[in-house]
């Protein structure tokens, strides 16, 4: 049997948003666990409110995270377009078939006559939920006037689905009014591209947030008039703002590329969105394979999650950190375009791959792991302003010079040897560690925090190490 067909189906308005992407990373999952198919679709018909920046944007973003779409954009597939600018045809064919069966009307009501009928009855209940009175459903003729499409809504029963997620959902049809499926200017609304979509585009399963749960009943509506099948629903929990609202940029940075750009990496944004409704024991933090090996709809959970900054670092961090989650060698290459923003690429590999596990511990994100590793690659180091007048003074000058001495002559220069070495140095010459320390931490990183001294001189190497003690000296000598 052929793997299960789901896609993400974004409106390009503006980015990618963290909670698009956790429901673009659940449908992924799925189609990766089971040898299924992806598919993005664009559903760029309201013209208005899409861009072509914002779909490169959305695109730029899945690309990032890793969420390879296997049909859509720049990638083709035999249901394409994928682009609902360019499916309008289709969708006024089908709203014809809907037509022609009975299932859906023209309506040539204006605006200000719905305006009118709605400002009437709220005149007389306040209280009222205005629906469309059905002007049009029964009328005869086909007046030369603009018109929407309706959608001819049963009036009596009900419309059930069953959500893999919510369970059984049942609601009357007394309630539905008579939607308007194609706009006067011949655009079809959201719920007949949506169906049409999924339908020609062979969707199995749909998964997306339960903010579209009430759409579903006029979906489920639609594709029985069409005599389609529905496909499997599955609505995911929402990504709440601290208070408990809808998250938006008002409450924190809620675009992918904002996380991109602070230096997370796709591994740390997909470990906290996918917390979103779904978890595997204690487990916190995955690797890629582990989440496609482990997920499943059983472990998908329907509690709405709140949006923590903090957690989110601090799975970031986590992710980061840990070489079984970011092997060393990923981690340089990510962490190569942080150093170029630095001026600092090409940068000299083998010496990354010694740098690195004496800074990964430290840096939260790839923006701190390019700081921390700045003074290795520059030469000489950028000098603190604060660090250099506090250390580099005309007393430590003397030391500097004789462990820059020592440093050119000492036999094998490595961590122990060099530990053992400045120890017994520091001795001789009646000093207190921390009187020598803190010049030599100056001299090397420029800063006054640092990994400890001699982890720095090994990666820097002998010669390295010695000239920038003596630069320092000479710094410190003219005070
Ligand atoms: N374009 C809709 C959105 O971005 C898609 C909803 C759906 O997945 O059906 O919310």
């Amino acid at each position: 049997m052929p793997g299960p067909r789901v896609r993400f189906a974004p409106s390009p308005s503006g980015y990618l948003h963290i909670g698009g992407a956790r429901t673009a990373l659940f449908n992924w999952l799925w189609a990766r666990s089971q040898g299924g198919t992806f598919v993005l679709r664009i559903e760029d018909s309201d013209q208005e409110r899409s861009s072509l920046d914002s779909v490169r944007a959305i695109l730029d973003a899945m690309r990032w995270l890793g969420l390879d779409w296997d049909e859509g954009p720049e990638v083709g597939g035999g249901s394409g377009p994928y682009f609902q600018s360019e499916r309008k045809a289709r969708y006024r064919e089908a709203a014809d078939t809907l037509i022609r069966s009975g299932h859906a009307f023209r309506c040539y009501c204006t605006k200000d006559e719905l305006d009118r009928a709605r400002a009437d009855l709220k005149a007389r209940d306040p209280k009222a939920q205005f629906v469309y009175p059905g002007t049009c459903r029964d009328r005869q003729g086909e007046p030369d006037l603009p018109f929407v499409v309706r959608f001819r809504a049963p009036r009596s029963g009900a419309t059930e689905f069953v959500d893999k997620v919510f369970g059984p959902v049942s609601t009357p049809n007394d309630v539905q009014q008579d939607f308007v499926i194609v706009r006067s200017d011949g655009f079809p609304l959201y719920n007949l591209g949506c169906v049409v979509d999924d339908h020609d585009m062979g969707i199995t399963l749909v998964a997306r947030g339960r903010d579209h749960i009430g759409n579903t009943p006029q979906q489920v509506l639609l594709y029985q008039a069409f005599g389609w099948s529905v496909p499997e629903l599955a609505h995911l929990p929402m990504m709440l703002s601290p208070k408990g609202e809808k998250l938006s940029k008002r409450h924190a940075s809620v675009s992918v590329s904002d996380y991109r750009q602070r230096g997370y990496t796709p591994m740390g944004v997909l470990n906290y969105l996918v917390r979103f409704g779904w978890s595997h024991g204690d487990q916190e933090i995955f690797t890629r394979d582990e989440l496609v090996r482990l997920f499943s709809w059983e472990r998908v959970n329907k509690s709405d999650g709140k949006f923590d900054e903090k957690k989110f670092a601090d799975v970031a961090f986590e992710q980061l950190k840990q070489p079984r989650l970011m092997p060393d060698d990923e981690y340089r290459a990510a962490v190569r375009p942080f150093l170029g923003e630095r001026g600092l690429d090409p940068v000299d590999d083998e010496r990354l791959a010694r740098a690195l596990p004496t800074i990964r511990e430290r840096a939260h994100t790839l923006v701190e792991a390019a700081h921390a590793l700045d003074y290795y690659f520059r030469d000489p180091p950028e000098l603190d302003e604060a660090a250099r007048s506090k250390c580099l003074t005309p007393q430590a000058a003397p030391h500097l010079q004789a462990v820059a001495e020592w440093l050119a002559a000492v036999e094998p220069f490595d961590v122990p040897t060099l530990d053992a070495g400045f120890a017994a140095l520091v001795k001789q010459r009646g000093l207190e560690m921390k009187h020598v320390a803190q010049p030599v931490r100056v001299a090397l990183t420029g800063r006054t925090a640092s990994p400890p001294l001699f982890e720095v001189a090994a990666v820097l190497g002998r010669q390295s190490t010695v000239d920038r003690l003596l630069r320092a000296a000479e710094i410190a000598r003219s005070g």
